[in-house]
Protein backbone atom coordinates (compact mmCIF):
# COMPACT_ATOMS: atom_id res chain seq x y z
CA UNK A 1 0.00 0.00 0.00
CA UNK A 2 1.40 3.42 -0.54
CA UNK A 3 0.98 6.04 1.48
CA UNK A 4 -0.94 9.26 0.26
CA UNK A 5 1.09 12.24 0.81
CA UNK A 6 2.35 14.19 3.15
CA UNK A 7 4.67 11.99 4.58
CA UNK A 8 3.95 11.53 8.56
CA UNK A 9 6.20 11.18 11.75
CA UNK A 10 5.24 9.91 14.97
CA UNK A 11 7.23 10.41 17.73
CA UNK A 12 6.93 8.84 20.84
CA UNK A 13 8.12 10.88 24.02
CA UNK A 14 8.67 14.87 24.43
CA UNK A 15 11.60 14.72 26.42
CA UNK A 16 14.78 16.32 25.05
CA UNK A 17 15.78 13.85 22.28
CA UNK A 18 11.86 13.68 20.94
CA UNK A 19 11.49 17.75 21.44
CA UNK A 20 14.71 18.49 19.41
CA UNK A 21 13.86 16.35 16.73
CA UNK A 22 10.30 17.72 16.60
CA UNK A 23 11.82 21.04 15.72
CA UNK A 24 14.77 19.81 13.57
CA UNK A 25 11.69 18.40 11.22
CA UNK A 26 9.33 21.36 12.01
CA UNK A 27 9.90 23.43 8.62
CA UNK A 28 9.42 20.68 6.20
CA UNK A 29 6.57 19.33 4.47
CA UNK A 30 6.02 16.43 6.88
CA UNK A 31 3.15 16.05 9.40
CA UNK A 32 5.14 15.61 13.08
CA UNK A 33 3.53 14.98 16.17
CA UNK A 34 5.32 14.24 19.11
CA UNK A 35 3.12 11.89 21.49
CA UNK A 36 3.74 12.36 25.16
CA UNK A 37 2.72 10.26 28.28
CA UNK A 38 2.95 13.21 30.67
CA UNK A 39 -0.26 15.40 31.02
CA UNK A 40 1.52 18.42 30.27
CA UNK A 41 5.48 19.68 29.60
CA UNK A 42 6.14 20.60 33.22
CA UNK A 43 4.10 17.75 34.67
CA UNK A 44 6.78 16.13 35.84
CA UNK A 45 8.93 17.89 38.10
CA UNK A 46 12.21 16.77 37.26
CA UNK A 47 13.86 19.31 38.50
CA UNK A 48 17.44 19.14 37.83
CA UNK A 49 20.53 20.86 36.26
CA UNK A 50 22.01 19.52 33.21
CA UNK A 51 25.36 19.82 31.93
CA UNK A 52 25.42 21.26 28.05
CA UNK A 53 28.68 20.78 26.35
CA UNK A 54 30.01 21.91 22.81
CA UNK A 55 28.72 18.77 20.96
CA UNK A 56 25.07 19.12 22.59
CA UNK A 57 24.79 22.87 22.25
CA UNK A 58 25.77 22.63 18.65
CA UNK A 59 23.17 20.06 17.99
CA UNK A 60 20.53 21.90 20.40
CA UNK A 61 21.32 25.17 18.83
CA UNK A 62 21.12 23.40 15.00
CA UNK A 63 17.18 21.72 16.20
CA UNK A 64 15.91 24.94 17.45
CA UNK A 65 17.92 28.41 16.08
CA UNK A 66 15.04 30.25 17.30
CA UNK A 67 15.34 28.82 21.19
CA UNK A 68 15.71 31.41 23.98
CA UNK A 69 18.76 30.10 25.47
CA UNK A 70 19.35 32.67 27.72
CA UNK A 71 16.05 32.27 29.14
CA UNK A 72 17.04 28.39 29.99
CA UNK A 73 20.91 28.16 30.43
CA UNK A 74 22.32 29.35 33.26
CA UNK A 75 24.10 32.36 32.78
CA UNK A 76 24.51 33.60 36.14
CA UNK A 77 26.37 30.34 37.25
CA UNK A 78 28.13 29.11 33.92
CA UNK A 79 30.52 26.30 34.57
CA UNK A 80 33.74 27.71 34.12
CA UNK A 81 35.72 24.61 34.78
CA UNK A 82 35.80 21.50 36.62
CA UNK A 83 37.68 20.89 39.88
CA UNK A 84 38.51 17.13 41.38
CA UNK A 85 39.39 17.49 45.08
CA UNK A 86 39.46 14.47 47.98
CA UNK A 87 37.23 14.05 50.83
CA UNK A 88 38.39 17.15 52.78
CA UNK A 89 37.91 19.30 49.94
CA UNK A 90 41.23 19.92 48.93
CA UNK A 91 42.37 19.89 45.00
CA UNK A 92 43.87 17.04 43.12
CA UNK A 93 42.59 18.56 39.80
CA UNK A 94 41.65 21.72 38.30
CA UNK A 95 39.98 21.95 34.33
CA UNK A 96 39.52 25.85 33.40
CA UNK A 97 37.32 25.29 30.31
CA UNK A 98 38.52 27.38 27.16
CA UNK A 99 36.78 30.64 26.70
CA UNK A 100 35.06 29.72 23.62
CA UNK A 101 31.53 30.86 22.56
CA UNK A 102 28.48 30.85 20.15
CA UNK A 103 27.77 34.11 18.37
CA UNK A 104 30.19 35.83 21.41
CA UNK A 105 27.95 34.89 24.26
CA UNK A 106 27.22 31.35 24.86
CA UNK A 107 29.80 29.37 26.62
CA UNK A 108 29.84 25.62 25.65
CA UNK A 109 29.64 23.98 28.93
CA UNK A 110 26.97 25.38 30.71
CA UNK A 111 23.93 24.22 32.72
CA UNK A 112 20.62 23.71 32.10
CA UNK A 113 17.49 23.55 34.18
CA UNK A 114 15.65 20.20 32.47
CA UNK A 115 12.45 21.37 33.67
CA UNK A 116 12.96 25.08 31.65
CA UNK A 117 14.73 23.41 29.01
CA UNK A 118 11.76 20.51 28.05
CA UNK A 119 9.02 23.54 29.03
CA UNK A 120 11.07 26.34 26.43
CA UNK A 121 11.05 23.38 23.57
CA UNK A 122 7.55 22.05 23.87
CA UNK A 123 6.02 25.81 24.11
CA UNK A 124 8.10 26.74 20.93
CA UNK A 125 6.84 23.94 19.54
CA UNK A 126 2.95 24.11 20.43
CA UNK A 127 3.41 28.08 19.24
CA UNK A 128 4.17 27.37 15.92
CA UNK A 129 2.37 24.40 14.97
CA UNK A 130 -0.59 27.13 15.75
CA UNK A 131 1.22 30.42 14.60
CA UNK A 132 2.49 30.07 11.49
CA UNK A 133 1.62 26.73 9.58
CA UNK A 134 4.73 24.49 10.02
CA UNK A 135 3.16 21.14 10.63
CA UNK A 136 4.83 19.77 13.86
CA UNK A 137 2.70 19.35 17.07
CA UNK A 138 2.81 17.60 20.41
CA UNK A 139 0.01 15.58 22.07
CA UNK A 140 -0.04 15.30 25.91
CA UNK A 141 -1.67 12.34 28.17
CA UNK A 142 -0.70 9.53 25.52
CA UNK A 143 1.38 6.66 26.20
CA UNK A 144 2.48 4.09 23.79
CA UNK A 145 1.44 0.51 23.95
CA UNK A 146 2.48 -0.90 20.94
CA UNK A 147 2.89 -1.02 17.36
CA UNK A 148 2.47 -2.79 14.27
CA UNK A 149 4.61 -2.64 11.22
CA UNK A 150 2.13 -2.95 7.58
CA UNK A 151 3.66 -3.24 4.31
CA UNK A 152 5.45 0.65 4.11
CA UNK A 153 3.90 1.89 7.01
CA UNK A 154 3.61 1.66 10.69
CA UNK A 155 0.61 2.56 13.59
CA UNK A 156 1.19 2.60 17.22
CA UNK A 157 -1.25 2.25 19.92
CA UNK A 158 -1.73 4.02 23.09
CA UNK A 159 -2.95 2.90 26.52
CA UNK A 160 -6.79 4.78 25.64
CA UNK A 161 -6.84 3.07 22.75
CA UNK A 162 -6.31 5.55 20.17
CA UNK A 163 -3.67 4.97 17.56
CA UNK A 164 -1.28 6.91 15.11
CA UNK A 165 -3.21 6.34 11.86
CA UNK A 166 -0.77 5.20 9.27
CA UNK A 167 2.83 6.81 9.45
CA UNK A 168 5.46 6.72 7.99
CA UNK A 169 8.82 6.60 10.29
CA UNK A 170 8.26 5.65 14.32
CA UNK A 171 10.23 6.99 16.40
CA UNK A 172 11.13 5.77 19.92
CA UNK A 173 12.52 8.85 22.27
CA UNK A 174 10.54 7.15 25.07
CA UNK A 175 13.73 7.09 27.46
CA UNK A 176 15.56 4.84 29.53
CA UNK A 177 12.61 2.81 30.13
CA UNK A 178 11.42 3.11 26.62
CA UNK A 179 8.70 0.40 26.01
CA UNK A 180 9.24 0.90 22.46
CA UNK A 181 12.58 -0.10 22.71
CA UNK A 182 11.46 -3.80 24.67
CA UNK A 183 9.40 -4.57 22.20
CA UNK A 184 12.15 -3.81 18.88
CA UNK A 185 15.03 -4.71 20.88
CA UNK A 186 14.38 -7.21 23.79
CA UNK A 187 18.03 -8.08 24.15
CA UNK A 188 19.32 -4.76 25.28
CA UNK A 189 19.16 -5.25 29.18
CA UNK A 190 18.63 -1.85 31.52
CA UNK A 191 20.00 -3.27 34.52
CA UNK A 192 21.30 -1.44 38.19
CA UNK A 193 24.28 -1.15 38.77
CA UNK A 194 23.99 -0.88 42.79
CA UNK A 195 24.80 2.11 42.63
CA UNK A 196 22.68 5.07 45.01
CA UNK A 197 22.91 9.11 44.11
CA UNK A 198 21.40 10.95 46.87
CA UNK A 199 20.98 14.50 46.41
CA UNK A 200 19.96 17.52 48.41
CA UNK A 201 19.39 21.29 47.27
CA UNK A 202 20.24 23.98 49.98
CA UNK A 203 20.01 27.92 49.52
CA UNK A 204 23.64 29.30 48.83
CA UNK A 205 23.12 31.72 51.81
CA UNK A 206 22.95 29.09 54.06
CA UNK A 207 26.84 28.43 53.75
CA UNK A 208 28.58 30.79 55.99
CA UNK A 209 30.99 33.17 54.35
CA UNK A 210 33.97 31.64 55.45
CA UNK A 211 32.76 28.08 54.05
CA UNK A 212 35.67 25.85 52.33
CA UNK A 213 32.69 24.48 50.09
CA UNK A 214 31.82 28.08 49.08
CA UNK A 215 35.45 28.86 48.15
CA UNK A 216 36.30 25.24 46.69
CA UNK A 217 32.71 25.94 44.06
CA UNK A 218 33.11 29.67 43.45
CA UNK A 219 34.79 31.67 40.90
CA UNK A 220 34.85 35.14 39.79
CA UNK A 221 33.14 34.62 36.27
CA UNK A 222 30.37 31.72 37.72
CA UNK A 223 31.27 28.49 39.25
CA UNK A 224 33.43 24.92 39.38
CA UNK A 225 31.61 21.38 38.54
CA UNK A 226 33.30 19.69 41.96
CA UNK A 227 33.69 16.35 42.33
CA UNK A 228 34.99 15.10 45.70
CA UNK A 229 36.50 11.76 46.15
CA UNK A 230 36.85 9.78 49.04
CA UNK A 231 38.47 6.52 49.30
CA UNK A 232 36.31 4.54 50.52
CA UNK A 233 33.44 3.90 48.21
CA UNK A 234 32.01 6.81 47.49
CA UNK A 235 32.06 10.44 45.98
CA UNK A 236 30.00 13.78 46.14
CA UNK A 237 29.28 16.16 43.15
CA UNK A 238 28.66 20.01 44.20
CA UNK A 239 26.75 21.94 41.53
CA UNK A 240 25.78 26.30 41.80
CA UNK A 241 22.99 26.94 39.67
CA UNK A 242 20.38 30.28 39.88
CA UNK A 243 17.05 29.12 40.06
CA UNK A 244 15.15 31.38 37.64
CA UNK A 245 11.66 29.88 39.11
CA UNK A 246 12.49 30.98 42.72
CA UNK A 247 15.30 33.41 41.91
CA UNK A 248 17.31 31.45 44.78
CA UNK A 249 21.34 30.76 44.46
CA UNK A 250 21.30 27.57 45.19
CA UNK A 251 24.09 24.87 45.69
CA UNK A 252 23.33 20.68 44.92
CA UNK A 253 25.20 18.46 46.80
CA UNK A 254 25.20 14.96 45.22
CA UNK A 255 26.92 11.79 47.31
CA UNK A 256 27.54 8.64 45.22
CA UNK A 257 28.06 5.48 46.79
CA UNK A 258 28.02 2.05 45.86
CA UNK A 259 26.70 -0.32 48.11
CA UNK A 260 26.89 -3.99 48.61
CA UNK A 261 23.95 -6.16 47.15
CA UNK A 262 21.98 -6.58 50.18
CA UNK A 263 22.31 -3.23 51.41
CA UNK A 264 20.59 -1.94 47.99
CA UNK A 265 17.75 -4.75 48.24
CA UNK A 266 17.00 -3.24 52.00
CA UNK A 267 16.98 0.28 50.74
CA UNK A 268 14.55 -0.01 47.92
CA UNK A 269 12.29 -2.34 49.93
CA UNK A 270 12.49 0.83 52.53
CA UNK A 271 11.92 3.20 49.95
CA UNK A 272 8.86 1.44 48.46
CA UNK A 273 7.60 0.79 51.55
CA UNK A 274 7.61 4.14 52.99
CA UNK A 275 4.26 5.91 53.92
CA UNK A 276 5.11 9.46 52.14
CA UNK A 277 7.44 11.99 51.12
CA UNK A 278 8.37 12.45 54.29
CA UNK A 279 9.16 9.04 55.28
CA UNK A 280 10.98 8.60 52.27
CA UNK A 281 12.93 11.69 52.93
CA UNK A 282 13.98 10.62 56.26
CA UNK A 283 15.32 7.37 55.12
CA UNK A 284 16.84 9.59 52.26
CA UNK A 285 18.69 11.65 55.06
CA UNK A 286 19.66 8.58 56.83
CA UNK A 287 21.71 7.14 53.84
CA UNK A 288 22.95 10.33 52.87
CA UNK A 289 24.73 10.99 56.21
CA UNK A 290 25.48 7.52 56.64
CA UNK A 291 27.70 7.70 53.47
CA UNK A 292 29.15 11.19 54.14
CA UNK A 293 30.60 9.65 57.50
CA UNK A 294 31.59 6.27 56.03
CA UNK A 295 33.07 8.40 53.37
CA UNK A 296 34.82 10.69 55.82
CA UNK A 297 33.82 13.41 53.98
CA UNK A 298 34.70 17.17 54.87
CA UNK A 299 33.59 18.26 58.70
CA UNK A 300 31.77 21.06 57.40
CA UNK A 301 29.35 18.97 55.00
CA UNK A 302 28.73 16.27 57.99
CA UNK A 303 27.51 19.21 59.21
CA UNK A 304 25.07 20.71 56.83
CA UNK A 305 24.02 17.38 56.38
CA UNK A 306 22.62 17.78 59.74
CA UNK A 307 21.32 20.80 59.76
CA UNK A 308 19.46 20.44 56.25
CA UNK A 309 15.64 20.36 56.46
CA UNK A 310 13.88 17.13 55.23
CA UNK A 311 12.45 19.26 52.05
CA UNK A 312 16.43 19.69 50.85
CA UNK A 313 16.34 15.72 49.99
CA UNK A 314 15.61 15.65 46.22
CA UNK A 315 13.01 12.64 46.17
CA UNK A 316 11.53 12.58 42.99
CA UNK A 317 14.24 12.05 40.30
CA UNK A 318 15.90 8.55 40.08
CA UNK A 319 18.24 8.02 42.72
CA UNK A 320 19.53 4.29 41.36
CA UNK A 321 22.31 3.86 38.92
CA UNK A 322 20.86 2.08 35.88
CA UNK A 323 23.21 1.40 32.65
CA UNK A 324 22.35 -0.37 29.26
CA UNK A 325 24.38 -2.69 27.82
CA UNK A 326 24.48 -3.50 24.02
CA UNK A 327 25.55 -6.83 23.12
CA UNK A 328 28.34 -7.71 21.01
CA UNK A 329 27.67 -7.89 16.92
CA UNK A 330 24.52 -5.86 17.91
CA UNK A 331 24.97 -3.09 16.03
CA UNK A 332 25.91 -5.33 12.75
CA UNK A 333 22.83 -7.23 13.10
CA UNK A 334 20.27 -4.21 12.48
CA UNK A 335 17.85 -4.54 9.76
CA UNK A 336 16.62 -2.25 7.32
CA UNK A 337 13.33 -0.73 9.44
CA UNK A 338 10.68 1.86 9.72
CA UNK A 339 10.73 2.02 13.53
CA UNK A 340 13.85 3.95 15.33
CA UNK A 341 15.01 4.57 18.68
CA UNK A 342 17.00 7.99 19.98
CA UNK A 343 18.34 9.05 22.86
CA UNK A 344 17.74 7.03 26.26
CA UNK A 345 15.40 4.92 24.75
CA UNK A 346 18.76 3.56 22.49
CA UNK A 347 21.60 4.21 25.09
CA UNK A 348 20.43 5.14 28.39
CA UNK A 349 23.52 5.54 30.64
CA UNK A 350 24.08 6.57 34.25
CA UNK A 351 24.60 10.18 34.92
CA UNK A 352 28.41 9.90 35.60
CA UNK A 353 29.36 11.38 32.10
CA UNK A 354 26.83 13.75 32.06
CA UNK A 355 26.27 12.77 28.25
CA UNK A 356 23.01 11.55 28.24
CA UNK A 357 21.42 14.49 27.06
CA UNK A 358 23.84 15.96 25.07
CA UNK A 359 23.61 13.06 23.02
CA UNK A 360 20.00 12.70 22.71
CA UNK A 361 20.59 16.22 21.24
CA UNK A 362 23.15 14.49 18.47
CA UNK A 363 20.64 11.85 17.79
CA UNK A 364 17.77 14.25 16.95
CA UNK A 365 19.68 16.59 14.91
CA UNK A 366 21.70 13.61 13.17
CA UNK A 367 18.29 11.60 12.68
CA UNK A 368 16.22 14.37 11.23
CA UNK A 369 18.96 14.58 8.33
CA UNK A 370 18.74 11.01 7.99
CA UNK A 371 14.96 11.43 7.49
CA UNK A 372 15.14 14.30 5.31
CA UNK A 373 17.73 12.62 3.20
CA UNK A 374 15.59 9.65 3.12
CA UNK A 375 12.28 11.22 2.22
CA UNK A 376 13.46 13.96 -0.10
CA UNK A 377 16.27 13.09 -1.42
CA UNK A 378 16.22 9.37 -1.74
CA UNK A 379 13.98 6.55 -3.76
CA UNK A 380 10.92 6.01 -0.89
CA UNK A 381 11.98 1.75 -0.92
CA UNK A 382 15.29 3.16 0.65
CA UNK A 383 13.84 4.56 3.59
CA UNK A 384 14.57 1.89 5.40
CA UNK A 385 18.30 1.32 4.42
CA UNK A 386 18.67 5.03 5.56
CA UNK A 387 17.62 4.44 9.08
CA UNK A 388 18.87 1.23 9.58
CA UNK A 389 22.36 3.01 8.32
CA UNK A 390 21.51 5.93 11.08
CA UNK A 391 20.76 3.30 13.61
CA UNK A 392 24.13 1.59 13.35
CA UNK A 393 26.31 5.02 13.15
CA UNK A 394 23.66 6.02 16.71
CA UNK A 395 24.19 2.61 18.67
CA UNK A 396 27.87 2.86 17.87
CA UNK A 397 28.02 6.55 19.31
CA UNK A 398 25.92 5.19 22.35
CA UNK A 399 28.45 2.11 23.08
CA UNK A 400 30.82 4.68 23.86
CA UNK A 401 28.40 7.21 26.10
CA UNK A 402 27.89 3.88 28.15
CA UNK A 403 31.16 3.05 28.23
CA UNK A 404 31.71 6.67 29.22
CA UNK A 405 29.44 6.79 31.75
CA UNK A 406 29.81 3.41 33.31
CA UNK A 407 33.35 4.18 33.87
CA UNK A 408 32.84 7.39 35.36
CA UNK A 409 30.10 5.58 37.77
CA UNK A 410 33.61 3.29 38.51
CA UNK A 411 35.54 5.95 39.38
CA UNK A 412 33.10 8.18 41.04
CA UNK A 413 32.73 4.65 43.80
CA UNK A 414 36.16 3.36 43.77
CA UNK A 415 37.56 2.45 47.29
CA UNK A 416 41.48 1.06 48.26
CA UNK A 417 44.15 0.88 46.06
CA UNK A 418 41.82 1.35 42.92
CA UNK A 419 40.95 5.02 44.68
CA UNK A 420 44.69 5.97 45.36
CA UNK A 421 45.31 5.03 41.60
CA UNK A 422 42.62 7.57 40.34
CA UNK A 423 43.56 10.28 42.87
CA UNK A 424 47.55 10.01 41.93
CA UNK A 425 46.22 10.27 38.18
CA UNK A 426 44.73 13.49 39.12
CA UNK A 427 47.26 14.92 40.69
CA UNK A 428 50.08 13.76 38.00
CA UNK A 429 47.70 14.59 35.13
CA UNK A 430 47.17 18.42 37.19
CA UNK A 431 50.88 18.80 37.58
CA UNK A 432 51.30 18.16 33.52
CA UNK A 433 48.75 20.49 33.09
CA UNK A 434 50.18 23.40 35.00
CA UNK A 435 54.38 22.77 33.90
CA UNK A 436 52.51 22.61 29.90
CA UNK A 437 50.43 25.63 30.86
CA UNK A 438 54.01 27.42 31.86
CA UNK A 439 55.86 26.60 28.74
CA UNK A 440 53.37 27.44 26.25
CA UNK A 441 51.59 30.25 28.48
CA UNK A 442 48.38 28.75 27.48
C1 LIG B 1 19.94 13.76 37.97
C2 LIG B 1 20.26 13.69 36.53
C3 LIG B 1 21.27 14.49 36.01
C4 LIG B 1 21.59 14.45 34.66
N1 LIG B 1 22.60 15.24 34.19
C5 LIG B 1 22.90 15.23 32.88
C6 LIG B 1 23.94 16.08 32.38
O1 LIG B 1 24.58 16.82 33.12
N2 LIG B 1 24.21 16.05 31.05
C7 LIG B 1 23.53 15.23 30.19
O2 LIG B 1 23.81 15.26 28.98
N3 LIG B 1 22.54 14.41 30.64
C8 LIG B 1 22.22 14.38 31.95
N4 LIG B 1 21.21 13.57 32.42
C9 LIG B 1 20.54 12.63 31.49
C10 LIG B 1 19.45 13.31 30.67
O3 LIG B 1 18.46 13.87 31.50
C11 LIG B 1 18.83 12.27 29.75
O4 LIG B 1 19.83 11.54 29.10
C12 LIG B 1 17.96 12.93 28.69
O5 LIG B 1 16.84 13.54 29.31
C13 LIG B 1 17.51 11.89 27.67
O6 LIG B 1 16.62 12.48 26.76
P1 LIG B 1 15.53 11.57 26.07
O7 LIG B 1 14.72 12.47 25.21
O8 LIG B 1 16.15 10.39 25.45
O9 LIG B 1 14.64 11.02 27.26
P2 LIG B 1 13.78 11.85 28.30
O10 LIG B 1 14.22 13.25 28.38
O11 LIG B 1 13.76 11.01 29.55
O12 LIG B 1 12.32 11.85 27.66
C14 LIG B 1 11.55 10.69 27.50
C15 LIG B 1 10.10 11.12 27.40
O13 LIG B 1 9.30 10.00 27.02
C16 LIG B 1 8.10 10.01 27.76
N5 LIG B 1 7.60 8.62 27.79
C17 LIG B 1 8.10 7.57 28.48
N6 LIG B 1 7.37 6.46 28.22
C18 LIG B 1 6.40 6.83 27.35
C19 LIG B 1 5.33 6.13 26.73
N7 LIG B 1 5.14 4.81 26.91
N8 LIG B 1 4.50 6.81 25.89
C20 LIG B 1 4.69 8.16 25.66
N9 LIG B 1 5.68 8.87 26.25
C21 LIG B 1 6.54 8.21 27.08
C22 LIG B 1 8.53 10.53 29.12
O14 LIG B 1 7.42 11.05 29.85
C23 LIG B 1 9.54 11.61 28.74
O15 LIG B 1 8.93 12.86 28.54
C24 LIG B 1 20.88 13.58 33.78
C25 LIG B 1 19.85 12.77 34.29
C26 LIG B 1 19.55 12.82 35.65
C27 LIG B 1 18.45 11.93 36.17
Amino acid sequence: MSLPHPKRIAIIGGGIGGLALAHALRNTSYIVTVYERDAQAGAREQGYQIGINADGLKALMTAIPDLAWKDVFDVKYMTVGLKGTNAALETLMKFEAPPVSVDGEVPPVGTVSRVLLRHAMASLLLQNSHGNGQTAGILFDKTYASHQTIGDHVVATFEDGTDTGPVDILIGADGSRSRLRTHLFPQLSYSPLNILNIGASIPLSTLPSDSVLRATVTSPNGAYLVRSYSKHGSSMIFLMSHNVVTRVDEIALVVTKKLPEEEMVSFRTRIKEAADDKAKAIIVREEYIKALKEGNFHQELLDLSNTMPLESYVLHIPMECFSMSIPKGFTASLQPTRVVLLGDAAHATTTHAGLGANTALQDAVDLANAIKRALEDAAPATLPNIMQQYHVAMFKRGEKVIKASTFGSAANTMAGIGAHVRDGAMIFGNTLMTVYKGITGR
